[in-house]
């Protein structure tokens, strides 16, 4: 039987290179709580990003719930339901209320154009999401966020490495939360980080990681556990050193899977943004069935029933989800609705094959104007 083609495959170091980076461990018995590892990856991503403040946690999802904890945010939050569970969750966790504004359908971020008739005086901040590597729109986002005086966590999760006018686009917003899950572009196993500006925020989040300890007989923050073990550290520092190799491997697939689907009647993909230096984290296409003639899900059948493990990402939309039920209306997000029916999120990581690639195009290609042509 042909091997399983799954929609990633995780990035890893050489094993030797990676058995270097722990060794030392093994005569200090530090294994957690902020040690050289730690320190060093916070540096050295400090650096590679190009950007001041990084705080380094568990996985993204805590990033993101930390961060938010951090601000002491209460009320009403502005966010889109076109997201991983984490961004929604994180929310609702925090106690806040999540406010869903639809997004625009060329690059699946927040409509900003949606953002101003949602604001109430409960508002408190907006979360948008960073969908696929597609930055939101910034620069919007920052002059709505200055008017009405709301905080902007951004969900940095499928953007490391990402540039915008050369900019980390950690910079923007009061706090980028990024995940250095296994699936993602950049991985410590399981990891996450927080860029942001205000120091005394950074110094909340750090408390917050630590169970709210200020120092030893001071503790001022009903905070978690969240901190960045040293072997997971070690992964990132092994991982850090192949990353721009890494997404220049991701760069090549991207471009053959380009070369099949460009211009295919029917097929929409992820759009160049112009000023953006991308990270090809995500190759996502949009099926309109009516155009191709195949719906996604049969395309999604098709590769399945030839081992290619395609996934339906972002489908179900947060705002339907079952332990939400009755509280949102996902008819109020209809572009969001439309497209997490058509999205099919193709097989993509650095050592995929180019022949595959061709294999994949190939099927999909086949199953154009399939009602027609039976
Ligand atoms: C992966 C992901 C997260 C959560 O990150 P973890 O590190 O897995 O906790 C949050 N938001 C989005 C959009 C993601 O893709």
């Amino acid at each position: 039987m042909k091997e399983k083609v799954l929609v990633t495959r995780s990035s890893m170091p050489q094993l030797e290179e990676y058995i270097e980076e722990i060794s030392d461990i093994w005569e200090t018995h530090w294994l957690t709580n902020m040690g050289s590892k730690h320190k060093k990856l916070q540096e050295e991503l400090r650096e590679y990003l190009g950007i001041e403040n990084i705080e380094l946690l568990t996985n993204g999802h805590m990033a993101l719930e930390l961060s938010m904890q951090a601000m002491n945010l209460k009320g009403e939050v502005i966010t889109t339901p076109f997201t991983f569970a984490s961004t929604t969750h994180a929310i609702v966790r925090n106690g806040l209320t999540p406010v869903f504004c639809d997004i625009n359908p060329i690059d699946f971020t927040i409509d900003t154009s949606k953002i101003e008739a949602l604001i109430t005086d409960k508002t408190c901040a907006i979360i948008p999401v960073h969908v696929y590597g597609n930055i939101c729109n910034v620069e919007e986002i920052e002059r709505i966020a200055k008017k009405y005086g709301l905080k902007v966590i951004y969900d940095a999760a499928h953007t490391f490495g990402v540039r915008y006018k050369n900019n980390c686009i950690g910079s923007y917003g009061d706090a980028s939360c990024f995940s250095f899950h296994a699936t993602k572009v950049f991985n410590t196993i399981e990891g996450g980080a927080v860029c942001y500006k205000d120091l005394d925020f950074g110094k909340a989040l750090y408390r917050l990681k630590n169970f709210g300890i200020k120092d030893q007989e001071t503790v001022d923050g009903v905070g978690a556990n969240a901190k960045m073990n040293e072997f997971c550290a070690a992964m990132g520092l092994c991982n850090l050193k192949h990353i721009d190799e890494e997404i220049n491997k991701r760069k090549q697939v991207v471009e053959r899977y380009r070369s099949h689907l460009l211009g295919v009647e029917g097929i929409q993909l992820n759009p160049i943004q112009k000023d953006v230096t991308p990270n090809y984290s995500y190759f996502p296409i949009i099926i309109n069935e009516k155009v191709f003639g195949s719906t996604r899900n049969e395309v999604f059948e098709r590769l399945a029933s030839e081992g290619i493990v395609a996934r339906k990402y972002f489908y179900p939309l947060t705002n339907t989800f079952d332990c939400f039920h009755g509280q949102f209306d996902s008819s109020l997000t209809p572009i969001a609705l439309h497209i997490s029916k058509r999205v099919l999120t193709l097989p993509l990581y650095a050592d995929l094959n180019l022949e595959c690639v061709d294999n994949i195009c190939k099927i999909i290609l086949s199953m154009k104007n399939n009602k027609i042509l039976d």
